[in-house]
């Protein structure tokens, strides 16, 4: 390789070589779900940014172990104000095993991976499973000096281990100003300060999920788990840890400090964080009511959507920006997407019915070295398809009799389309298969509506009931809202 990949490392904030620990092996986690609801839109795009990496380290040439958490210990720290652990509490209100909403929301989201061609990660360690090796951390950071117990709960203790390390690195925060600045919450006087960190909780009555501990029966704290697996899965030091840029504080802040207090220095060379996505310009949030599963993309099923979007559509949209650039979803965004995408498509469908000419009239050599010199870039996808643009254009002159191209060019433009778009970006014709199904049945669901709504302002009851009667005999569960109509499969 001319031109070696670099990074941006969170840690260093700047542009690194990557050079692995051990020669031609790179060690890589991903913070994973957590899987106490639908994969959504924030999902797609660390499992999207994360799995290009994945395939361009395996394209140069290394052994990847790409470890992927699923987090199903739920976390009193993601719902302070609920007090109760997600997951308990869907169990508790649908009387389920525990492990069968975990269950039935990674199938989901295995199933949404799958459809957006994520590859699957080479180990995925449940937080449940790895209990023993969490107690073990938190014994070692207690054994070092670097937290206390207090009522059956585990500390880490911040102010403590800023004096000789500094907490903070990653995320620039100053102990100081969080202290001043952290008010005093109810509920947590059994810490000594308020910026100090649970590593294991005593469990309330009602918690169901809970595993007995050398301090109490309880669950461990939640940046336990990846502390904790990586280093079982990927060693006392690895190459890349990488997750969503919202996990930088407290959650990987709060890892480096574990590792540090447990093992005397972190174990992670390179920390890599993707943007978020905002919806016009929103967080996401339920009760914003601009949260939008992903499924509800696949079929147009919601009501800020104007139409069906398929998985290829919501990867390519993801791909055209740089995964540390923040990316706004809008529904002209998705369909500037999905032209685009179909654009490349129908160009490498022309390419592979390209007659070759004695020679070429346009220069094709140099686009696999640009798209490289991209890619090694920090992982610039959206200036590699601004490249693959090019190599469309070409093709459509040649094709449109302006132009001619040899069989040796035609041979490269087809291994470039393979490598980059279909490989590499991880892109897949549509045109058959699952994602085309999903979008045409949204689309036909879409018009079925619209003819009862049409029939409605018509007041042809007869219509309209009979559309709503018959689908909901095949098992539909149509729901007249303010803004058009609902439906689900029930
Ligand atoms: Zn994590």
């Amino acid at each position: 390789m001319k031109h070696p990949l670099h990074i941006y490392n969170t840690l260093t904030r700047t542009k690194e070589q990557f050079i692995p620990l051990h020669e031609r092996h790179v060690g890589m986690y991903v913070c994973g779900p957590t899987v106490y609801g639908d994969a959504h839109l924030g999902h797609a795009r660390p499992a999207i940014t994360f799995d290009l990496l994945f395939r361009y380290l395996k394209h140069l040439g290394y052994k990847v172990r790409y470890v992927r958490n699923i987090t199903d210990v739920g976390h009193l720290e993601h719902d302070a104000d609920e007090g109760e652990d997600k997951i308990a509490k869907k169990a508790r209100l649908e009387q389920l095993e525990p492990m069968e909403v975990v269950q039935f929301y990674l199938n989901r989201y295995r199933k949404a991976m799958d459809a957006l061609n994520v590859q699957p990660p080479s180990i995925e360690p449940h937080a449940s499973g790895h209990i023993i090796e969490q107690i073990e951390l938190v014994k070692e950071i207690l054994n070092n000096g670097y937290a206390y117990e207090s009522e059956g709960s585990v500390y880490f203790d911040v102010e403590k281990y800023n004096k000789k390390h500094k907490y903070g690195i990653l995320s620039g925060r100053n102990v100081e100003d969080m202290m001043n600045t952290t008010r005093e919450l109810e509920g947590q006087e059994e810490k000594h300060n308020p910026v100090d960190f649970a590593l294991w909780k005593s469990a309330q009555p009602e918690h169901i999920m809970r595993w007995p501990s050398p301090w109490s029966n309880g669950f461990p704290g939640w940046h336990c788990e990846c502390t904790a697996m990586g280093r079982k899965y990927l060693g006392k030091h690895f190459d890349i840890h990488g997750g969503g840029m919202d996990l930088i504080f407290p959650h990987h802040e709060c890892e480096i400090a574990q590792a540090v207090a447990s093992q005397d220095d972190d174990m992670v060379h390179y920390w890599m964080h993707n943007n978020m996505i905002t919806i016009n310009g929103q967080k996401m949030g339920k009760s914003l009511g601009n949260f939008i599963t992903l499924d509800e993309f696949f079929t147009g099923n919601h009501a800020m959507l104007t139409q069906a979007y398929s998985p290829m559509t919501i990867r390519f949209f993801i791909l055209q920006a740089h995964y540390r650039s923040t990316v706004d979803f809008s529904n002209e965004a998705l369909q500037a997407s999905e032209k685009g995408l179909s654009r490349l498509m129908d160009s490498y469908r022309h390419l592979l019915k390209l007659q070759p000419s004695a020679t070429s009239s346009v220069e094709v050599k140099e686009i696999r070295a640009k798209c490289y010199e991209a890619l090694n870039d920090d992982l610039n996808s959206p200036v590699t398809i601004a490249y693959l643009f090019d190599a469309c254009r070409t093709i459509n002159t040649v094709k449109d009799g302006n132009g001619t191209l040899s069989a040796e060019d035609i041979q490269e433009l087809k291994d470039v389309y393979q490598l980059f778009l279909v490989d590499i970006l991880g892109m897949k014709d549509e045109t058959s298969g699952d994602g085309r199904n999903h979008e045409a049945f949204g689309k036909a669901m879409d018009l079925l509506l619209n003819i009862r709504q049409e029939a409605k302002a018509n007041k042809d009851w007869a219509t309209s009931d009979k559309i709503r009667d018959e689908l909901t005999a095949i098992g539909f569960e149509i729901k007249d809202a303010k803004n058009g109509t609902e439906w689900k499969i029930n």
